[in-house]
């Protein structure tokens, strides 16, 4: 029974076919399209969800309204405490959550569980912040008054998911949006809907017991039609989008268009610069699981490293003998390193990507190649690559959402930074050095300029306690930790007279 994921799937309460409309308790029947997901491990269907159709979508969107007008009224620490208590919802269904993330997605088991154990983190956080949604004071420049900035809810917050992390972003976004007072509206990946019924069932049990107004956690589940009508809704100000950057320039005209806001989290092209002054220990364990892990499917993922000259040859060597050590199958298998590919499209991709290296003059270090066979039957495993190459190849300056890492060498440290800048993408960028000078010119302005800058660790993943995004083609967009918050929120400059006259600003007169 593949690890006791029917178990799993029971404890969620994900059937095999399921409405994918909901509201909170109240699911919805539509016409929308049956979607079928199949697991990438094993190729077998594991349930339907039936898509939203815009009926269905406009009364979600006005049952989230009416949510709203109550829920912003809650007091902000108390919707902290219904998110401490998703927390614990969370801590208890941690392993099946874990399970269905890797049985449906595709990443290890491990990982299924660190994904989840994000949203338990992000659930910890967003309770703290909940106390602190602060605004500034300042000192006005007239007599017997005062200045201060409040950060009031937004509303609806529209939320568009990858597949890749189908259910942290969600919980990135919703913990803060909830103690910041908005609703939620998610519109998760149409390759992973099963992930998404079990969170809204895990948030059901929490919201029914501390009488949570319906309309507060709404998913809409379907494909890019679905996501486009929010984008174009002017009922919700703020479309957190993820996922790839085609997908973020369409979210992004349509949202633009109506003036709404969009926080985009799209595409990487992450780069490791491996120094002649790096701990190569450090460095090789830090590129092999940024380039692998996932199977090459985070946005953090390590696609390029680029190399000191003078320690190129022994990287290459060592990074070879770690590829053949890496064992690739079933992610529900804690021996496996490696799982498969979201899907068979993922694999022609992948195909074709290698094929392209050879195209522009590449050289293969590393043979990928798909694989079948006993425990292969899916279609979807492939082999993870390494190639080398120059960094103005086309195939170079795309995302290839696979394990394929490009590998360069560099001479000087500004050479360096200039290729792992020379790309349209702008997410996770790291170096490996002991050499504090060359450390500090990649953190300044003259380095990186990517939303994320690492040094001696690499480039994929990331804490929640930071600002998570990146510039350029990903998007520009933040969320997670730090201030990142303030986007859920609108903001407000108030100035108050407590005098009996009314002096203007800047000393201007208007006597009559
Ligand atoms: P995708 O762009 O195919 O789909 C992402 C989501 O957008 C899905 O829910 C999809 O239905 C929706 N969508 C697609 N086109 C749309 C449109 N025109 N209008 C409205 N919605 C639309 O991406 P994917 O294959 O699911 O995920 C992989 C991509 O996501 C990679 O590029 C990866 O780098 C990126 N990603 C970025 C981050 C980040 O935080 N920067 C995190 C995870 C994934």
């Amino acid at each position: 029974n593949n690890f006791g994921m029917q178990e799993a799937l029971k404890a969620l309460g994900v059937n095999r076919s399921n409405q994918g409309t909901s509201t909170g308790s109240k699911w919805y029947k539509t016409k929308g399209a049956k979607l079928e997901s199949y697991s990438p491990a094993d190729g077998k269907l594991i349930g339907t969800v039936q898509a939203s159709d815009e009926k269905a979508y406009h009364a979600v969107i006005k049952q989230a309204s009416a949510a709203f007008e109550e829920w912003r009224l809650w007091p902000a620490p108390k919707r902290g405490e219904v998110v401490r208590q998703i927390g614990v919802a969370l801590r208890k269904y941690k392993e099946p959550l874990g399970k269905l993330v890797s049985y449906e997605m595709g990443k290890s088991y491990q990982e299924g569980l660190g994904e989840v154990q994000e949203m338990i983190d992000i659930c910890d956080f967003a309770v703290g912040l909940s106390r602190q949604l602060n605004g500034l004071t300042m000192h006005s420049e007239r007599p017997n008054h005062r200045m201060y900035e409040q950060y009031h809810p937004l509303g609806i917050v529209g939320i568009i998911s990858a597949f890749n992390f189908p259910v942290a972003v969600w919980s990135w976004n919703t913990m803060l949006a909830w103690v910041c007072g908005d609703v939620c509206v998610w519109k998760p990946s149409e390759k992973t809907p099963l992930c998404s019924i079990a969170c809204q069932n895990i948030i059901n049990k929490v919201f029914e017991k501390n009488n949570v107004p319906e309309g507060v956690s709404c998913i809409i589940n379907g494909d890019a039609i679905v996501g486009q009508l929010m984008a174009g809704d002017e009922r919700v100000p703020l479309v957190s989008a993820t996922g790839s950057v085609r997908m973020g320039k369409a979210v992004g005209r349509t949202v633009g268009e109506r003036l709404g806001r969009a926080l985009l989290e799209l595409g990487g092209n992450n780069a490791i610069i491996i120094s002649e002054h790096a701990n190569l220990d450090i460095a090789i364990r830090g590129a092999l699981f940024g380039a692998v892990g996932t199977a090459g499917q985070r946005c953090t993922t390590t696609r390029r490293l680029i190399i000191h000259e003078s320690v190129y040859e022994e990287v290459k060597e060592r990074l070879k003998k770690a590829y053949s050590q890496l064992s690739i199958g079933n992610p529900l298998d804690a021996n496996n390193h490696v799982g498969p590919l979201i899907d068979k499209l993922a694999v022609k991709a992948y195909s074709a990507a290698l094929r392209k290296v050879k195209e522009e003059g590449g050289e293969i270090l590393v043979k990928g190649g798909v694989l079948n066979g006993k425990g292969y039957e899916s279609g979807c495993y492939v082999r993870p690559a390494i190639a080398e190459v120059r960094n103005e190849f086309e195939i170079v300056q795309h995302e290839t959402f696979a394990p394929i890492l490009y590998i360069m060498p560099y001479g000087t440290i500004e050479e360096a930074i200039a290729l792992q800048n020379g790309v349209k993408q702008g997410l996770s960028s790291a170096i490996m050095t002991n050499h504090m000078q060359e450390m500090e010119k990649f953190l300044s302005h003259a380095g990186s300029d990517c939303g994320i800058a690492n040094v001696n660790i690499g480039t994929s993943g990331a804490e929640i306690g930071g600002a998570f995004g990146g510039e350029k083609e990903t998007g520009g967009g933040r969320e997670s930790g730090s201030d990142a918050w303030k986007v859920y929120m609108r903001r407000q400059t108030n100035t108050i007279n407590y005098g009996s006259t009314l002096p203007l600003a800047q000393g201007i007169k208007f006597d009559i």
